[in-house]
């Protein structure tokens, strides 16, 4: 043990070893001393608990190689691009939508310069934050007026606090839905002070259940789409246009809670069944609460839009200001907002939108380039296939329903890591890829994944097994 010791190369020793490699250039001095002193001390470690037993392994080449990357992977930030194989467009874990580029080139003008965030240019004097999406959201939906906070969740809360806090809020039981992530219609419900007045069953909810329970307590009648799962069978919803005449009647407001808040009609795509904002507001939603990242394609926040009278009275409560909008989004959000006034563009220019609405034919062609890609590096390790198969919408959109795509599927041939194996080994890559296994196959989906990074995966699948 004590000649183990021995053959562990000095600290300075590695040092100018790693001062000519060019992958730790941007690292200051101190933090690159420290990175190999913690290196040397796990190998002393590992010789210690008799890990360490060929004096092959303590080869300074091989040394100096292990100590630059893991000195490499203490320099990466921690928040990190990622590579979604997994089909799943509106990936929560992995960021939801991407921007298109022109509302990413928004939030970076934000960030760099100053703006007219809350200055009114005609007037010299302090204006509004939330005028900048006022009229374009104002024409995109047909509502009267609008408000945008920090997520749907918060549009949610807020929007219950204000209108109806201390009294009830009638809501079938067919639509009391978790979201992941902690959000759950009965405890936001809660959290806003609003009592909730469950009526229906959990699958059939008649207009006069609402009827019923409308007492003089009753401050608003509530719709929550069920955007993460679907009831079938012996069903019955009462539609928004059944609900409206009903709020009328007794000068309630008529609340949806859309989620993911699409602004196309994706039916021509065959994707029925996916209200539009635009299809609530004329069907006399009075408020109607959107998520912005969700299948709209654009930032982080939550989009509000209904009747003058209730969002004046939303905008007024001083919970706004603790869940308000910061800039990048803002500026993000309203140059997503821009692209929808030509839908066709809008299509094809958001990235959400373009994936979700993929050609199953251009997937097919995608899948075979990227598998070709593939055939070439992993030869004799892996047989590289197309498959159909399956992407999701995700992000509580479309639930339980499959996008028809072409996967690439690896096989391992003997010896080459499992499917498993080789899923968790692609989680160190830089980039790290993320992909799905089934049966015998690791599957790549080509679904998520920009015509630009097909390259990449072939990079990053040659790290994952050791090049
Ligand atoms: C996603 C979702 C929410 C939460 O929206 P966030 O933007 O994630 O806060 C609320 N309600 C429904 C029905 C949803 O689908």
């Amino acid at each position: 043990m004590q000649n183990f010791f021995r053959l562990l190369p000095p600290v300075d020793a590695v040092l100018a070893a790693l001062d000519t490699d060019p992958s730790l250039a941007a690292l200051p001095r101190a933090m690159l001393r420290d990175a190999v002193t913690s290196f040397l001390d796990g190998l002393r470690e590992d010789i210690r608990a008799g890990r360490l037993t060929d004096p092959v392994q303590l080869d300074h080449a091989l040394l100096f190689a292990q100590c630059a990357r893991s000195a490499a992977a203490a320099t990466r930030p921690h928040f990190r691009r990622v590579i979604n194989a997994t089909g799943v467009v509106v990936h929560t874990n992995l960021g939801r939508s991407l921007l298109a580029p022109e509302a990413a080139t928004a939030a970076a003008e934000a960030c760099l310069h100053y703006s007219n965030l809350e200055f009114d240019l005609t007037t010299g004097e302090r204006g509004s934050r939330y005028s900048h999406v006022l009229d374009i959201l104002r024409t995109l939906t047909g509502a009267e007026d609008a408000l945008v906070v920090n997520n749907n969740a918060a549009a949610v809360l807020i929007t219950l606090e204000t209108l109806a806090k201390g009294r009830e809020v009638v809501v079938s039981r067919g639509q009391l839905v978790e979201i992941g992530g902690s959000f759950r219609i009965p405890e936001i419900m809660a959290k806003s002070g609003a009592i909730l007045r469950e009526v229906g069953a959990t699958n059939r909810t008649h207009p006069r259940d609402y009827e019923n329970a409308v007492t003089p307590e009753t401050a608003a009648l509530l719709k929550v789409h069920t955007s993460n799962y679907r009831i079938v069978g012996f069903t019955k919803e009462v539609s928004l246009a059944e609900l409206v005449p009903l709020g009328r009647r007794h000068n309630l407001p008529v609340i949806e809670d859309l989620g993911s808040g699409n602004l196309t009609d994706f039916t021509s795509y065959g994707l029925p069944g996916e209200p539009t904002v635009q299809q609530a507001v004329a069907d006399g939603a009075d408020v109607v609460t959107f998520s912005g990242d969700k299948v709209l394609g654009g930032p982080q926040a939550g989009i509000i839009v209904g009747r003058a009278k209730y969002i004046a009275a939303i905008r007024k409560n001083p919970l706004n200001r603790a869940i308000r909008i910061d800039k990048m989004t803002l500026a993000a959000l309203e140059a997503t907002l821009r692209l929808y006034r030509d839908p066709e563009r809008a299509r094809t220019v958001i990235p959400t939108v373009a994936m979700i609405t993929a050609a199953p034919q251009a997937l097919a062609k995608k899948a075979r380039k990227l598998a070709s890609l593939l055939k070439k590096s992993l030869a004799g390790r892996y047989t590289v296939g197309t498959i159909p198969g399956a992407s999701r919408v995700g992000g509580g959109a479309f639930p339980e329903r499959d996008l028809p795509t072409t996967l690439v599927a690896l096989s391992p041939l003997a010896g080459a890591p499992s499917p498993d194996a080789l899923r968790a080994r692609l989680l160190t890559t830089d980039p790290p890829l993320v992909a799905r296994t089934q049966d015998d196959a690791l599957l790549l989906d080509p679904r998520t994944l920009a015509d630009d990074e097909l390259k990449l995966v072939s990079t990053v699948l040659g790290q994952a097994l050791g090049e």
